[in-house]
Formats: C-alpha cells, structure tokens, sequence
C-alpha cells in the first residue's frame, strides 16, 4: 500500500459542508482524489468544480447515508471510476439534540439512522473491498459528546459512542492490513446546529460554536495525519477540542 496522501482515492460522506467540505478541500491539496457524497448535489458539485478549478480530483455522487443502496453506490463509483478505494471518511451526521422530557423520538430516530446506520452502511459497502484489495482505511467522526456526557445529549452522544464501539471492534477483527482510525471533535464551526430541530437547542448551539468553536480545518488536518502514516502504522482515536471547552 502507498505511502502518504498524494494519489490515494477517499470517499467522504457529508461532504456538502462543515468538515467533510474542509477535509475535502485539505485532501484535494494534498494531491488525494476525492469522492463526495451527501444529499445537496448543487453543494457538491461546486465543490467538486472548485476543486478542480485548483487543480485537485473530485467528483460527486448523491447520497443519503440512512439508504444502503446509496452508500453502496458511493462506494462502486470511487472503484469504477479510479480502480480502488483508499480510505471512507464516514462523516456524515446530524445533531438534533434535546431533553429526553421531550420525546422528540422522530429525532431520536433520525440520529441512530445517520449517525449509527449511515457508519455501517459504509462499513458493509467498503469492508468487502479493502478485504479484496488488502488494503483500505476506515475514517469515523466520533465527538466529544460521548466522552464528557451531558444533558440534553442522550441519544447524540449514545449514537457516537455506538460508532465509537463499533470502531474498536471493527479494528480488533480487521487485522494487520486494514486501518481504522476515530476523529473526535470538540465545538468546531460548521453547519451543524443546522440539524437542531428544537430552538432553544439550536440557539444554544449557535451561541457555544460562536464564543468556542475551531475551525473546521482543524480537523481536516488530523483526519490528514492520519491517513498520511505508512501503512503499519495505524491511528486510533484523535480528540481536538477548543482550549475553552470545559
Ligand atoms: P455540518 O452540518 O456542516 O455537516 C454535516 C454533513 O452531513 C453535511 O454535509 C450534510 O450534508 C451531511 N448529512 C446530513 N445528513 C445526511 C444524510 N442523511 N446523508 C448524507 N449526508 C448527510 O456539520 P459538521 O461538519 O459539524 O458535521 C460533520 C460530523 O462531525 C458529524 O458526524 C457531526 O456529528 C460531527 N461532529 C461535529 C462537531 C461540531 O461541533 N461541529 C463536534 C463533534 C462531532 P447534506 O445535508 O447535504 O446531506
């Protein structure tokens, strides 16, 4: 297997913004050959051309991670297109938090479908082709929810704590030529609070990303450091919070 970025195919989910759209951009420069998917193809299509425009590789599928089929397709577009597929970056997700109290169980659901089922439809689209090629490298976005548990942050932190397990296992079984490697982000200044469907949630969330959040570069560049290792060196967990987060 390569060594390093340039020339490796990466597929990233929720590319459409925030950090998928930032890794997206870091790779790209960094000489990768990116694969996009997320629901907003206008946003990825920009992205694709403003890649291009810089001279990076990029194209773009649609794809909502909660349809296996869709992820299924991501997946054999980046190995028709260019012949491998070097690394899934599972990214995508969604943050609708609230109290319990609330019942907001249509949001519950929401969480586990992209955040917990989205990571596993990538991992049943990918694994059979790192398997086949002997080499392939597993990129999960986890959070800091799921380390310092917090109110209102039951199902959202339940959800990354899923994929963080999931994540561990997946490395434990996936022997001595597959990578796997968990990004945990703090507060980082993306679209997310977006995705809150309660307002007081969502003006909360504004707030905490306006007075502390880095930016979403940051994290594209450990998601980078990563993938950069030689092929036996394997990176587990990366956890980057603003200083000013408690
Ligand atoms: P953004 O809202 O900016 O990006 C989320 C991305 O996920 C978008 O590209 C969105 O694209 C995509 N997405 C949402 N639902 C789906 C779906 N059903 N199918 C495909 N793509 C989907 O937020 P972030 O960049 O912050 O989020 C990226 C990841 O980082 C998430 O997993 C989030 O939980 C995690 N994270 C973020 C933190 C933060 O403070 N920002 C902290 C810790 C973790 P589209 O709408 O076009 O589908």
């Amino acid at each position: 297997a390569m060594i390093g970025i340039e020339g490796k195919v990466v597929a990233i989910t929720g590319a459409s913004s925030g950090i998928g759209e930032a890794t997206a951009r870091h790779l790209a420069e960094r000489g990768a050959v990116l694969v996009l998917g997320a629901r907003r193809g206008d946003r990825l299509a920009a992205l694709s051309e403003s890649i291009a425009s810089k001279g990076g590789a990029a194209s773009h599928v649609v794809t909502d991670v909660t349809s296996r089929e869709d992820v299924e397709r991501l997946v054999a577009h980046a190995v028709e297109r260019h012949g491998k597929l070097d690394v899934l970056v599972s990214n995508a997700g969604i943050a609708p938090i609230s109290p319990l109290d609330e019942l907001r169980v249509e949001d519950w659901e929401a969480m586990i479908d992209v955040n917990v089922k989205g990571v596993l439809y990538g991992i049943a689209a990918a694994l059979p082709v790192f398997r086949r090629q002997g080499f392939g490298h597993f990129v999960n976005t986890l959070s800091t929810a799921g380390i310092k548990i917090v109110p209102t942050m039951a199902v959202y932190a339940g959800s990354k704590n899923a994929v963080r397990t999931i994540t561990e296992a997946l490395r434990q079984e996936a022997g001595p030529s597959l990578r796997v490697t968990g990004i945990s982000p703090g507060y980082v200044d993306t679209e997310l609070p977006s995705s809150m469907t309660d307002p007081a949630m969502r003006a909360q969330g504004e707030a905490a990303m306006k007075a502390m959040a880095i930016p979403a570069s940051a994290i594209a560049e450990a998601i980078a450091f990563a993938i950069a290792q030689p092929s036996t060196v394997d990176v587990g967990e990366i956890v980057l919070r603003p200083t000013t987060q408690g």
